[in-house]
């Protein structure tokens, strides 16, 4: 309902649970059908979740459905948030569901002045949250701090007056007009520059290819070797990898240097040509054709790039060595 009328989503839902009562029905249906249904609600990765949450509901959980916090925090397009009120409105689990609403409410109760989205802020409204939970009624009580935000500890006008914490509310006196109240958000990430070489290092029709370890940047696709440095330093490319360093003659620069932006980092991205007179096994990758390369999963930044650099590559390759 985050971006939708209550009474549009009301007809929604009531149809939806004519049609599919129960995880298991729902499990039945084909993702075509569940579309269907949810044409005109927008976020449709929630309809294929829903959809695959009742699948592995259905096999997982053949005589019930899951119970624990974890286990529907490892369904498909299930949160922290969503976990924490499903458990505690159906299964009475003493937990905190902290949404945009139980920010604001807490974050003004305790007059946190750190970016909620930051840990600083973050933390101790978490920890205070779940010491808070009524643990008799945990259901009851995230509903109730949930719709205090949405009616009385509104955004721009709060309604001190009739709060039911206004009398513990460290926020309570604040000239609402002249003040800005909590939530503060730190907002937009710090993009940090990075200069990001690619090695392309060539013997004879084979190039040298790398694959990413499975827990960094484009883990587990295939990439040229590559080092990182800090943006000031891109001058200095002969950073290349040590295995190989002795044996390597350099040719200097190939294609065309581009930028490439990620959720943290903007990327100052160049290629640089080698040439192996040796084959050897450098533990650094795969030697394969540039046909063969093509044909591995690789990042958005080399699918842009590589014809550019591998008609720079063949182009330089026959020059005299740099
Ligand atoms: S007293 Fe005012 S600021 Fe504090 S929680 Fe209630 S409505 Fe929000």
């Amino acid at each position: 309902m985050q971006q939708t009328r209550i009474d549009q989503g009301t007809a929604y839902w009531e149809k939806f649970m004519a049609r599919w009562p129960d995880f298991r029905s729902l499990a039945n249906a084909t993702v075509d059908e569940v579309l269907k249904e949810w044409q005109g609600l927008g976020y449709y990765s929630r309809a294929r979740n829903l959809h695959k949450t009742a699948q592995i509901i259905d096999a997982d959980f053949p005589e019930s459905h899951p119970t624990e916090l974890d286990e529907w925090q490892s369904m498909p397009g299930i949160g922290a948030y969503t976990a924490a009120a499903i458990c505690s409105i159906c299964f009475d689990t003493p937990v905190a569901a902290i949404d945009g609403n139980v920010l604001r409410v807490l974050s003004r109760f305790l007059a946190i002045h750190e970016p909620i989205d930051r840990p600083s802020g973050r933390k101790p409204l978490e920890e205070f949250a779940n010491a808070w939970v009524d643990s008799e009624n945990p259901g009851r009580h995230n509903q109730a701090i949930m719709e205090l935000g949405a009616l009385t500890c509104t955004p721009h006008a709060p309604d001190c007056e009739n709060c039911p914490l206004s009398s513990a509310c460290a926020s309570r006196h604040m000239p609402h007009e002249k003040v800005t109240l909590p939530p503060f958000k730190q907002g937009k990430t710090i993009v940090l520059d990075i200069a990001l070489n690619f090695h392309i290092i060539v013997h004879g029709n084979q190039i040298l290819m790398h694959k990413r370890p499975d827990n960094g940047v484009w883990g587990g696709l295939w990439a040229f070797p590559s080092a990182e440095l800090p943006f000031d330093k891109q001058s200095e490319p002969f950073d290349v990898p040590e295995p190989l360093e002795k044996q390597l003659i350099a040719r200097g620069p190939c294609g065309t240097p581009v930028k490439h932006l990620l959720s943290h980092r903007r990327l100052h991205v160049q290629f640089w040509l080698w040439k192996s007179p040796l084959k050897n096994k450098s533990g650094l990758g795969d030697w394969k054709t540039w046909e063969e390369a093509e044909t591995l999963a690789l990042p958005r930044v080399l699918e842009r790039s590589w014809e550019d650099v591998k008609k720079s590559a063949s182009q330089n390759a026959s020059k005299t060595t740099a």
